[in-house]
């Protein structure tokens, strides 16, 4: 059983399903794209695109839904609604079509044609919103949508929804601790919803107070970091709190580019933008230690990335 949940009932029923393969995923060691590294010094990259959704956001959306039936928020008949474009709305559609609950997602009208259409494949319900309001314009109409019509929406908020991290402090985070047999010493995340540092460093600080949790952030508001938040110009999210974290870095995008051509050809891992960047902020971790087991998280794969011309338009 991939997810740990806490509903024994659904666990047997779902044991062969497609919810049953969410979790569980390899840990990659990177051989090759960091040559100059102290032999003691090794960088792990949980590969989340395995996930049937294809993200790590499988985990948190799955946990969203799990949660909202056992608390008896999300009845049949009722709608699930949150804003996202990306990977969670994705996820959303996943499991909505596979358990057969109704999706609304509310999206910024610029978000790519990719995302959207992957979206309606799927079979959720798409709001369009002001693209000049970005994701907070987004996240606003669902907020009025819930308010005005309660009894037809559960609205997940992945924001604020404490399921979403939890999902991590139960699947993600004992995944690592074990796969490294607990000789992981420092965890190394970007940062979009918080969910997966929040959930991953409340989980391995439990076990070992002095594993470092290390938090990357775009450097700027203006990015091209899809999936992460600069939090100093952004709503911060309920979930997130900004003292937790040890260390914070500072990325780039055009770094994160690099990377993940590099990536790409030189491990044979086509991922996506924020896990060049997550490559970039681990080897950062890297470069001050003599020894350390670093362990960072690919969120998703490159396919969805591709149309992206700052990224491979020179190809
Ligand atoms: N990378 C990508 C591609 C994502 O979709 C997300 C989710 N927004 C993240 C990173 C960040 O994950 P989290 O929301 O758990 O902080």
């Amino acid at each position: 059983m991939a997810l740990t949940l806490d509903q024994p009932k659904l666990r047997t029923i779902h044991l062969d399903s497609l919810e049953s393969r969410v979790g569980n995923t390899p840990l990659l060691r990177l051989r090759r794209v960091f040559p100059n590294l102290s032999p003691s010094v090794q960088i792990f990259a949980k590969a989340e695109w395995f996930n049937p959704g294809g993200s790590i956001k499988d985990r948190a959306a799955l946990n969203i839904i799990y949660t909202a039936i056992a608390k008896g928020e999300l009845t049949s008949g009722k709608r699930l609604l949150d804003s996202t474009s990306g990977n969670t709305g994705i996820a959303y559609a996943t499991f909505g079509a596979a358990l057969g609950i109704p999706v609304t997602l509310t999206i910024p009208a610029n978000a790519s044609e990719e995302r959207i259409s992957i979206l309606r494949v799927l079979g959720a319900e798409i709001i369009l919103t002001d693209a000049l309001e970005g994701s907070d314009g987004a996240l606003m109409v669902a907020q009025e949508m819930a308010a005005a019509s309660p009894e037809k929406y559960f609205y997940a908020n992945q924001y604020a929804n404490p399921a979403n991290w939890e999902a991590h402090y139960k699947s993600t985070g004992p995944e690592i601790y074990s796969q490294t047999n607990g000789h992981v010493t420092h965890f190394v995340s970007g940062l979009g919803t918080s969910g997966t540092l929040m959930g991953v460093g409340r989980y391995l600080r439990e076990q070992n107070p002095k594993i470092q949790i290390i938090a990357g952030q775009p450097k700027g508001p203006f990015h091209g970091l899809e999936g992460l938040k600069h939090m100093e110009s952004a709503q911060k999210p309920p979930i997130y709190d900004e003292n937790f974290p040890d260390r914070f870095i500072d990325l780039e995008t055009e770094t994160a580019h690099e990377m993940v051509r590099r990536l790409a050809r030189e491990e044979g891992l086509f991922v996506g933008i924020s896990s060049g960047a997550a490559a970039v902020a681990a080897l950062e971790v890297a470069q001050g230690l003599d020894e350390g087991i670093i362990v960072t998280v690919f969120p998703d794969a490159g396919y969805k990335y591709i149309s992206d011309k700052a990224l491979w338009g020179g190809e």
